[in-house]
């Protein structure tokens, strides 16, 4: 069984796919070429948003409204603790401070509580000032903008959504990577929706933002490419890359979204006495990752051995708490302050998730949870 089969995607797509790769190479535009344009229109229409700048990676897609938005030394940037490590790095990257917020035990997003005690606290000290918050759409799933915005409003912060997990989901109706002043995601392989290598966008409505951006992601570049008027990076999708992904949104926009949310909700019916992740009414997930949460550390490490045993993979996202890593030592963060992000790393697993999972396989899995949690 595969964790998340991108096999399978490919043999259902393969004609397509080569005839699209193939078509790059007999054209010859391996940078810049016109899929590039095409499939940044094609974002930027299924998102709901104005501009879409695609880029090399998620990471860069985020650095790179750090730059535009000028955040550096003695910055503060609210950042959930539970997250992939890239949503923290760029922060300090930039020489800013990144100030970690507790999530939510439902589901696991930043908690809007906490957020608005992090932000006092930090006015408070009067080290840091306060400039951008950064909710992670988790798994999947979108932070809880509603509550988030009101807060950024109150003290007059920017909000970047960092939509690399949670493309394809919703709120109301409204897709995610539209929410907050800009938004990022990732097409890395195993994103919702992934490309073949590495590959980003930036999402948002602000025409002025979108203009600098595609300045800095090419060298700061004004009026023409040898013309540079700011201090920039490159940083671009590549041709081959946007052409896979023209073929990969449409299968997306069919079907794979509607299908991994069936593929979930067999879990939902089938799996009992574990929690879950929970999407809150209104919200839909794009499901990045099926997320359950077992009692304690020995329950969810013994439950994944058995089902390693049994030739089906699982994951731990996230092991270790952010603010837990090496490379944020030298801050000082009180433990006590991270009490749902650190049950969540000694509970949570991933179990194998995709748009092409057969109901046999959910029933797999399903059994020998099942069997495991009844008899703990
Ligand atoms: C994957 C990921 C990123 C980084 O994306 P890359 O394309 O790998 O650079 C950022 N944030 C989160 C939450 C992610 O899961």
């Amino acid at each position: 069984m595969e964790f998340r089969d991108l096999k399978s995607q490919y043999q259902r797509y393969k004609t397509e796919i080569d005839t699209a790769i193939q078509n790059v190479l007999d054209v010859g535009s391996f940078v810049g070429g016109s899929e590039v344009k095409e499939l940044e229109t094609k974002l930027s229409e299924y998102v709901g948003v104005k501009h879409c700048i695609t880029c090399a990676n998620g990471t860069e897609a985020m650095t790179l409204l750090m730059m535009a938005w000028d955040i550096k030394e003695g910055d503060a940037v609210f950042v959930p603790d539970f997250t992939f490590f890239s949503t923290g790095e760029i922060v300090s990257f930039r020489g800013a401070t990144p100030v970690f917020v507790d999530v939510d035990r439902d589901t696991y997003n930043m908690d809007p509580v906490k957020l608005k005690q992090a932000i006092l606290k930090t006015l408070k000290e009067g080290v840091l000032i306060p400039k951008v918050i950064i909710p992670v759409d988790l798994f999947g799933l979108p932070a809880n903008y509603l509550e988030i915005m009101n807060i950024a409003e109150e003290f007059k912060l920017k909000v970047l959504e960092d939509g690399a997990q949670g493309f394809g989901g919703s709120i109301e109706g409204e897709k995610a990577c539209s929410f907050g002043h800009a938004a990022t995601t990732s097409f890395f392989p195993a994103k919702p929706l992934g490309c073949y290598g590495d590959g980003g966008s930036i999402f948002t409505n602000d025409d002025r933002l979108a203009k600098l951006i595609r300045s800095l992601k090419v060298h700061g570049q004004g009026e023409d490419k040898y013309d540079n008027v700011r201090i920039g990076v490159n940083s671009r999708l590549d041709t081959i890359q946007a052409a896979v992904l023209l073929i990969k949104l449409k299968a997306f926009e069919n079907h794979e979204v509607k299908d991994v949310n069936q593929v979930a909700e067999m879990y939902n019916n089938r799996l009992q006495g574990v929690e879950k992740q929970i999407i809150p009414k209104g919200y839909t997930s794009s499901y990045a990752q099926y997320t359950i949460k077992l009692k304690n550390i020995n329950q969810r490490d013994s439950l994944q051995n058995l089902l390693k045993e049994s030739g089906i993979p699982s994951m731990i996202y996230y092991a270790k708490p952010m603010h837990k890593q090496k490379a944020f030592s030298e801050l000082n963060f009180v433990n006590e302050d991270f009490k749902v992000t650190n049950e969540l790393c000694d509970t949570v697993l991933s179990l194998p998730m995709h748009p092409y999972m057969s109901s046999n396989d959910i029933d797999d899995v399903c059994r020998i949870v099942n069997e495991y949690v009844c008899k703990f």
